[in-house]
């Protein structure tokens, strides 16, 4: 593999609120950090896109907003008090404005914050969201970075010349590493670590060179990096025939691979696992009781299912039927702003959770083979990751919802009993039917046609699932179908990318829809 995604860190989660993984999760981890880095309590803080970036348009109705003052304000992101952070803003006195101006970025979804604390110290940072929650802070006062959230970050500024690391290393022997930036005659130096320092150790940094500052960020993904063991296969073709000689599935190929990813127990990764899983099974449920909210489009409607099938207007007892009424809820409770998994990405979070719940309710799977299912699914998302990622302001809907159909196929042919290569067959079939879907949200809100494209993708996954376990050939392999979603999207336009400035976004309709809710925001 060329990078070495983590299931928990780049595929299911992050744990969330918000309509959007790249829009909202990404700005909270980045809003974070940055407050972190401040060292004082925040007074005000200036925010702003590029005007020609893909945020411009859309960053206050799809979350982004939402995830910065969250951060900034210093809410975890499962804190009720999400759902009014402007209230929250006000009633402690910070003052958090939004502006699009015109800077040079090295990506569409690029973001610059000004932080000023209390006591005048200022913090200015250049960030990007790349899809699903990650992201990279690139800019830090000036100096060039590289932090994704994954490591303890210990920033060291200093107006010293440095010519090696040695006296660091000496402190740091465990560091994973160690690079320097220039800015204005200084420098500043990132040391990656697994694990926390102790104030001993700075104490110690100090004696041995002239800091002018040293501040540790802790991270902000679940899986903390440098703590990988080699996975026992990296290209489609390997795994398969690992799993052939060592008569595994795809799901415990997927708890082998988290578990070589971030250094972890068998059983602390399985429960880590639980745990999302049972948050998507909650909103599930949480959805199916009926949610509300003020900024929305669609209303309550995965309760019309079973109301329809009672009065005999649609088929009774079908699996379908199941499927929509998850799907849906998980949606309902996403645009409510209840907890959920992205999975890969919000706006796709209702296909995985939603269908594999339906089959293993009918199949009456144990709760471990649920989890298994999602080992399998997860591990699909890897491959993903590992290719052209989860950000459709890049690839479109494909990487959304189309993933989402390739990974709960996986899953489902894992609930079936399956063999890693029927399960990795039922993914390719099922993108190999998404491929070049936009993305064309109506009105900035991550609900229509998204709710219809997570059901299609779960139906997709089912059928797919059914077709190569009963046999059929998928034909082509997985890693052929993940490069061609990214070389489709090179010829996809900026339009269809989550701009709102085509697709169906831009209908008569549509745009009277974002009409009447901006008329209501206002
Ligand atoms: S159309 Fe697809 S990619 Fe675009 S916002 Fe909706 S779910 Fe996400």
């Amino acid at each position: 593999m060329k990078k070495s995604p983590s299931i928990f860190n780049d595929v299911i989660g992050p744990i969330m609120r918000g309509p959007s993984s790249s829009h909202t999760a990404a700005s909270w981890r980045i809003a974070k950090m940055c407050l972190e880095m401040l060292q004082e309590p925040l007074k005000s803080a200036v925010i702003d896109f590029d005007k020609n970036g893909a945020w411009a348009p859309n960053y206050r109705e799809q979350g982004t907003t939402l995830g910065i003052d969250g951060g900034l304000l210093g809410l975890e992101m499962t804190d009720n008090l999400m759902k009014q952070t402007e209230q929250v803003a006000a009633e402690r006195e910070i003052a958090i404005t939004y502006e699009v101006n015109a800077f040079k970025t090295k990506h569409v979804n690029t973001v610059r914050l000004n932080l000023k604390g209390i006591n005048g110290k200022n913090v200015k940072a250049l960030a990007a969201s790349l899809g699903g929650g990650a992201f990279e802070i690139q800019e830090l006062n000036g100096f060039e970075v590289s932090l994704r959230g994954n490591y303890y970050e210990l920033l060291i500024f200093t107006d010293e010349e440095i010519h090696n690391f040695d006296s660091i290393k000496s402190v740091f022997p465990e560091l994973k590493s160690i690079s320097k930036s220039s800015y204005k005659g200084s420098s500043l130096i990132n040391v990656k670590l697994s694990k926390t320092i102790s104030h001993i150790a700075l104490t110690i940094l100090k004696e041995k060179m002239a800091v002018s500052e040293a501040v540790l960020l802790n991270p902000v993904l679940p899986v903390i990096a440098g703590n990988e063991k080699k996975v026992p296969y990296t290209t489609i073709d390997s795994l398969i025939k690992y799993s052939i000689n060592q008569n595994y599935d795809l799901g415990k190929l997927g708890l082998i691979y988290e578990q070589s990813q971030s250094g972890l127990s068998a059983n602390e990764v399985n429960e880590i696992m639980i745990q999302h899983v049972d948050i998507i099974n909650k909103s599930i449920e949480i959805g199916l009781k009926g949610t509300i909210y003020n900024d929305r489009i669609l209303p309550q409607q995965s309760h019309l299912i079973d109301k329809a099938a009672k009065a005999g207007k649609i088929l009774n007892n079908s699996i379908v039927n199941e499927i929509i009424k998850n799907v849906s809820a998980i949606m309902e409770s996403k645009s409510a702003m209840e907890v959920v998994v992205a999975n890969p990405t919000a706006g796709s979070c209702g296909a995985v959770g939603g269908v594999l719940k339906a089959v293993a309710d009918e199949l009456k799977s144990s709760k471990d083979e649920l989890i298994q299912a999602y080992f399998a699914a997860g591990l699909v998302g890897v491959y993903f990751a590992n290719g052209p990622g989860f950000s459709a302001e890049e690839h479109g809907c494909q990487v959304e919802c189309g993933a989402s159909a390739g990974m709960a196929a996986a899953g489902i042919v894992q609930l079936f009993g399956g063999t890693a290569k029927q399960a990795i067959d039922a993914a390719s079939m099922a993108i190999q039917n998404m491929i070049g879907l936009v993305c064309d949200p109506i009105a900035d809100r991550v609900e229509a046609p998204c709710l219809g494209k997570n059901v299609s993708a779960a139906v997709n996954a089912l059928s797919s699932a059914t077709m190569v376990a009963s046999g059929f050939n998928a034909l082509i392999p997985l890693d052929e179908v993940i490069s061609t979603v990214s070389s489709v999207s090179s010829q996809m336009p900026t339009c269809v990318k989550c701009t709102g400035k085509g697709g169906l976004a831009i209908t008569k309709t549509a745009c009277a829809i974002k009409a009447k809710l901006s008329s209501q925001m206002d």
